[in-house]
């Protein structure tokens, strides 16, 4: 027997092996706590029962390997501990082993005030021992496997592909490896596997899987890691929902694993609706939608408050925060980011007194209780004269400004009062798929149409005509699978023409000698007789980090980087030496 006892055990032998967690000394008695993986179980060590063992247990101290040999003893009913599994039974020692002795850490697992941050990366195998890494650790695996069975189950193959290859689509910068064989020349590290899924499509594995590391450069916000984790998939002839049940059926897998029932199939959501009703495209369902309230005002109203009237006016309902003082709507203000000409009005009693009857009906309009926050969110006069390339879209380009910007606000006020509207529970999962992407977005700065998702999706059959003409209202057959407000993945249906597929790099701007030299492969492969395919790409790592309930993806990843990407354990990436460089035919410019 050994780890993991339980009252069952008591009058067994067993052997506990483990780190000390703890030890109390009490004289005759020494106590200590041994944790494993399976927790802490307490072992008891009596002058009076071995005084050579007793010796021994003096010795040890925090974080010490040992091997206790004993036999299992129900506890004095006033001694059991309800806190921990083993809390009934305890080990009478027999014989002890020091297996390993170890310096005082600099932190020790068992801590209740957690380490700084950086402390407990450079110590990254001292953090892992604790209890919280440990479970979410563990739940990883889990819900990595529960994926896994599920997709073979379903008849998807788990096929590798390369990390040495060269750029992929997915817009990020590439990760770099320099070839010593051909000096001068780089393989870049997958951003995604997305080129190499849609040519197994094309060689004949038409359900494919795969749980696999992925690289961007990118500047790394909160919550980014240059190398992360996807559930990455791809089929042959599917329409979305196929793509979708397959990803609606492995996600009940993991979310089952970690005990949490979800419902399918998840709501559907056009992107038009998404940017209406809630001013983003990854929308928590869990807070009240928008109301327009533009109709509640007259035009004189509108006209006094300096409001556009030709623009959308917005309310936010934040329920339950109750009365805010002067400094905290106050506090509302620097909150708000406007694009565009969007302007904030946060005060509502103003706009309450000022106007009564546009005030009744906003509070009808929006169903606002009494202590329910309301925030306008409106066009100012001047705002929404425009001759934007996608002008003529359903939501124009100056109303998506005013959505987009009330769409931040809600998200910040929803955080920011989460403990007074109480609707963040854990276990509340509010999945959606949005649907209906438009194909490009505009780049202001560089003047072009670039891809909203990858260059390989598929626009709409009933958009093809317009790819050239207008490619502001093409709609992608691209779909985003939003949990609580975070993009749990994204995927498409594909370009399976190598006609169509230069027409979108040609909308993209890119010469017919680009696409040649980007992405040569992949045209000739797609003139091999290619199966019409999509697919989708989940982030694990989110994933698990919701499921943990983690605060960031570094709880949930084993040997993360920070935001700097570095490695502190490992202290990565460093200098190599100049035998090294010279071999590759590298020189460093120093800035
Ligand atoms: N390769 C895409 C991504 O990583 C996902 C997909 O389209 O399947 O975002």
């Amino acid at each position: 027997m050994c780890g993991a006892l339980r009252p069952a055990d008591a009058g067994r032998k067993a052997v506990l092996m483990g780190w000390v967690n703890r030890r109390r000394d009490l004289g005759n008695l020494i106590f200590v706590d041994v944790r494993d993986r399976s927790g802490v179980t307490q072992i008891v060590i009596s002058n009076e029962a071995n005084a050579a063992v007793h010796r021994k247990a003096e010795l040890l101290r925090n974080e010490y390997v040992i091997a206790a040999i004993g036999t299992v003893k129900q506890r004095a009913a006033d001694t059991i501990n309800k806190n921990i599994p083993t809390g009934e039974i305890e080990l009478v020692v027999e014989e002890l082993r020091i297996l390993n002795e170890a310096k005082h850490p600099p932190f020790l697992p068992g801590d209740t005030v957690l380490a700084h941050e950086e402390m407990r990366l450079k110590y990254r195998y001292i953090d892992l021992r604790r209890e919280a890494m440990q479970f979410n650790i563990e739940m990883r695996h889990k819900v990595s496997l529960a994926i896994r069975d599920y997709l073979a189950s379903q008849g998807f193959f788990e096929i590798e592909t390369p990390f040495m290859t060269r750029s992929t689509p997915e817009g990020a910068r590439d990760y770099l490896v320099p070839s010593r064989v051909q000096p001068g020349t780089f393989y870049a590290l997958p951003q995604s596997p997305q080129l190499f899924k849609q040519i197994l499509m094309i060689s004949g594995f038409d359900k494919y899987f795969q749980i696999v590391r992925c690289f961007r450069d990118e500047d790394l916000r909160a919550d980014r890691q240059p190398e992360f984790t996807q559930i990455d998939l791809e089929m042959s002839y599917p329409q979305p929902e196929r793509v979708w049940e397959t990803v609606e059926g492995f996600l009940t897998a993991a979310f089952k694993t970690a005990g949490h029932k979800i419902t399918t199939p998840f709501p559907r959501m056009d992107y038009d609706e998404a940017i209406r009703r809630y001013g983003i495209d990854k929308p928590d369902l869990r807070l009240p939608a928008f109301t327009e309230v533009r109709d509640c005002f007259t035009w004189d109203d509108l006209e006094q408050l300096a409001i556009n009237q030709d623009l959308p006016v917005v309310a936010i309902r934040i329920p339950k925060v109750g009365e805010l003082s002067r400094k905290e709507r106050d506090d509302i203000k620097p909150m708000f980011i406007a694009k565009g000409g969007a302007r904030i009005f946060e005060d509502f009693k103003r706009i309450e007194n000022k106007f009564p009857a546009a005030g009744v009906n906003i509070r009808k309009e929006s169903g606002a209780g009494e202590g329910d926050l309301l925030v306008l969110v409106a066009g100012s006069a001047q705002s929404g004269k425009d001759d934007h390339p996608a002008q003529k879209r359903k939501v124009t380009p100056a109303e998506l400004a005013i959505y987009a910007s009330a769409g931040l606000l809600r998200v910040s006020l929803g955080q920011k009062y989460a403990a007074k509207h109480g609707l963040f529970q854990h276990g509340d999962f509010r999945f959606l798929w949005v649907t209906n992407f438009p194909m490009f977005e505009y780049d202001e700065t560089d003047r072009r149409w670039v891809a909203a998702h990858h260059p390989f999706t598929s626009p709409h059959e009933g958009d093809m005509d317009k790819l050239e003409s207008d490619p502001g209202m093409v709609r992608a057959l691209a779909y985003d699978v939003v949990l609580n407000g975070t993009e749990l993945g994204s995927g498409s249906i594909r370009i399976h023409r190598q006609d169509i597929q230069r027409k979108i790099f040609h909308a993209l701007g890119m010469t017919e000698e680009e696409a040649r030299s980007r992405f040569g492969f992949f045209l000739e492969a797609l003139e091999y007789g290619t199966p019409p395919h999509g697919g989708i790409a989940l982030g694990l790592d989110r994933i698990v980090m919701i499921l943990a309930g983690a605060e960031s993806l570094r709880e949930v990843i084993p040997f993360p980087k920070t935001a700097a990407a570095k490695d502190l354990m490992v202290d990565a990436p460093t200098r190599v030496t100049d035998a090294q460089l010279r071999e590759l035919g590298i020189g460093v410019v120093k800035r």
